[in-house]
């Protein structure tokens, strides 16, 4: 595939920040890429580049676009790229650091997204199908459409209220995509009435991913107003719950503040056991701070007896316990060597998969690879920041990823992501 013409410009994200979008030519056609940015970083992710001056804030991206035009595109136009991998190794090597400083990640991955669309249209096949082959170099993996977790109520960084926890996800546990978004809609517009109802219009204000923002305090008050929604609408049965702490954002000096108190990771587990006894919670994501492998052990150590002998625990734990999901998002950052870490240390047994934290599609690939092969669950997932790029739907069908996480059903950016599994899923039905 012969690439003619890469550009790059400055764009606003969901946020309004500043952001990337590549277009990338070849005789096919012109392929775009919108990067995505976050807000609850974690630090061993990949370096998105920022110019760093009084110009918005400090967060322009004039210098990754100028990154992508001077040093990425004199290197691949009118070259033939014969592959993903190859295209993503050249782009490697021209930044040539751990943590794609020279480069930045943010430039990087919008070029090695549009030539994985340029390189999928070039053989004639849908994206998902070209990831699918891909990901089938390192194994074996039928397409599958991922189960949606939709953010409902969103905390932490992402909204102006006092909830820890960033995000409340409800899990639909129907058997289609179609039936999961269908009552993941029902029940946050159920939710928007209940929360307007009982505490007032400011509660339906929404955040950063589009769920909404109500000025609760405690998990349990957000999970108790969905459930409730969801008993209005006869769905209470037909969803489970999957909440990213995104505990890094609250841990101060070994210990984690929250509005519940100041909890050690002993103390903050048996939180956590005690919110899985009373409620329908399936996972957690990043349920202690990045480096603090101590009490990501041994919250996993104390599933583990459960798990294989499956008798009753000598821990508090209710009905969920043996199956709970424990997530590594800002452990693991889509990064091979942090992924084996936390294998190692027995941290988690399921993990985030972002693009944007590493850099390369060939790069996420290989995480994803890893991560099957510890048999983990994978939940693909959008950022905070985003804009109306749906790649990570084809991504998430191309590997068979168990879940997908976009945010709430509602707002464009993340609308956009599940309107294109939609598709995906009456594609592959034909
Ligand atoms: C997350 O933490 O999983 C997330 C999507 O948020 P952000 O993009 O702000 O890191
Ligand atoms: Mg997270």
């Amino acid at each position: 595939m012969k690439i003619l013409s890469l550009k790059a410009r400055e764009i606003l994200d969901s946020r309004g920040n500043p952001t990337i979008e590549v277009e990338l030519e070849t005789h096919k056609g012109k392929f775009i890429a919108g990067v995505p940015s976050g807000a609850s970083t974690g630090k061993h992710e990949a370096l998105e580049l920022r110019d760093g001056e009084s110009r918005r804030n400090g967060l322009g991206v004039l210098k990754a676009v100028k990154n992508i035009e001077e040093i990425i595109a004199p290197e691949i136009i009118n070259q033939d790229v014969i592959s993903q991998n190859s295209l993503d190794q050249l782009i490697l090597d021209l930044d040539g650091t751990e943590k794609k400083s020279k480069l930045g990640a943010n430039a990087m991955v919008a070029v090695s997204m549009a030539a994985c669309r340029a390189l999928a249209a070039e053989k004639d096949v849908p994206l998902y199908q070209y990831i699918n082959e891909l990901f089938n170099q390192k194994r074996e993996q039928p397409l599958a459409l991922p189960r949606p977790c939709f953010n409902v109520i969103n905390g932490g960084a992402h909204a102006g209220n006092d909830l820890d926890v960033q995000e409340f996800m409800v899990v639909p546990q129907a058997d289609t995509f179609a039936e999961n978004l269908e009552i993941g809609a029902e029940v946050y517009q159920e939710l928007k009435s209940v929360l307007k109802n009982k505490i007032g219009p400011s509660a339906i204000n929404v955040g950063d991913e589009g769920g909404f923002a109500p000025a609760l305090k405690y998990p349990e008050e957000a999970m108790d107003f969905i459930l409730e929604a969801s008993k209005n609408k006869g769905l209470q049965e037909k969803i489970k719950f999957i909440l990213d702490v995104a505990a890094s954002q609250f841990f101060e000096n070994g210990k984690y503040k929250t509005q519940m108190g100041i909890f050690t990771g002993v103390g903050l587990a048996n939180y956590y056991f005690d919110l899985i006894s009373k409620y329908p919670i399936i996972g957690i994501e990043d349920p202690f701070a990045e480096d603090d492998f101590d009490s990501w052990s041994l919250l996993i150590s104390r599933l583990l007896p459960i798990r294989q002998a499956g008798k009753t625990p000598a821990y508090p734990a209710g009905r969920q316990v043996s199956k709970l999901a424990v997530v590594g998002d800002d452990l693991t950052v889509t990064n091979q060597q942090r992924i084996k870490l936390s294998k190692e240390k027995e941290a988690c047994n399921g993990m985030i998969l972002k693009i944007n934290q590493i850099g390369t599609i060939t790069e996420a690939l290989e995480s994803a690879s890893l991560a099957k092969g510890y048999e983990w669950k994978i939940i693909v997932s959008h950022r905070s920041g985003e804009t109306g790029d749906d790649f990570i739907s084809d991504l998430a069908v191309g590997i068979g990823a168990e879940f997908i996480k976009s945010g709430a059903p509602a707002r464009g950016e993340r609308a956009a992501k599940y309107n294109r599994l939609l598709k995906i899923e009456s594609e592959l039905k034909q």
